[in-house]
């Protein structure tokens, strides 16, 4: 599969080019399905998702937790879809069962939501997203939370896991299988995170990732004023795999 980043941001920045969560999912060339897939959706993701690939042809979105740096911009995407498509598209969005509720109040209209996304609630275990094979786990962060493993059945074997934001790293090593790719939130970079603060630093990546064996481990959601570099150099005190922190436009094949 082919996985590009179109938003790698947290909830705040001062940094004009940074955009909410949002990764692209290409399946690979082996899977006789092909198709494209968006995790996350959030604020000011959709225009640079929308350059990249029509948004209509998305076989799904996956939203890992209901804050609005992950989901805000299904807004656009509604509209998108009801307004500039013809005739009016639907998608499917596997996201918390909230999440109609929370858009249908945000735009303060009753069945804004469900007009053009169609909500595929989630809970834990696998499921089929496109083309994609996906494990589903509940994490700690909000009580509405999940990380994913993915998979697009090529030969390969090898997954992508994404943490969306987590404040416990142990959650994340039953969906981590040793040779995957593990897209991983560290929002407090070389830490430390501060007492309830519910996300991850880069020793609690690094141990997690000195555990599991991943194959390499790609940093996202590193807030304001954080140091990248110091960020990678603490998941490399335990870790002896590549580290690298993502931006918009990185992309890799898996
Ligand atoms: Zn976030
Ligand atoms: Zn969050």
């Amino acid at each position: 599969m082919r996985l590009t980043v179109i938003g790698a941001g947290p909830a705040y920045t001062d940094d004009p080019g940074s955009r909410g969560a949002c990764y692209l999912l290409e399946a690979g060339p082996e899977n006789g399905e092909g198709g494209v897939m968006a995790m996350d959706l959030g604020h000011g993701a959709f225009a640079s998702l929308a350059s990249r690939v029509a948004p209509e042809r998305l076989a799904a979105v996956l939203v890992s937790h209901l804050h609005p740096d992950h989901f805000v911009d299904l807004v656009p995407l509604r509209h998108w879809l009801r307004y500039h498509v013809a005739p009016p598209a639907q998608i499917a969005v596997h996201a918390h069962v909230d999440l109609s509720a929370r858009l249908d109040g945000l735009h303060g209209q009753a069945g804004f939501a469900d007009g053009s996304l169609d909500l595929v609630p989630l809970s834990a275990g696998a499921r089929s997203v496109g083309p994609f094979e996906v494990i589903v786990a509940p994490v700690r962060h909000t009580a509405d939370s999940f990380a994913f493993r993915l998979h697009d059945g090529s030969a390969s074997g090898v997954g992508l896991v994404y943490s969306g934001d987590v404040g416990e790293a142990d959650d994340l090593a039953p969906l981590i299988r040793p040779g995957d790719v593990l897209l991983v939130e560290c929002s407090f970079g070389a830490g430390p995170v501060p007492v309830g603060a519910a996300h991850l630093d880069g020793p609690a990546v690094g141990a997690l990732a000195a555990a599991t064996r991943p194959s390499s481990v790609l940093l996202t959601h590193i807030l304001p004023g954080m140091d990248p570099e110091a960020a990678i150099a603490a998941v490399r005190a335990a870790f002896d795999g590549p580290v690298a922190v993502v931006h918009p436009g990185f992309s890799a094949t898996i």
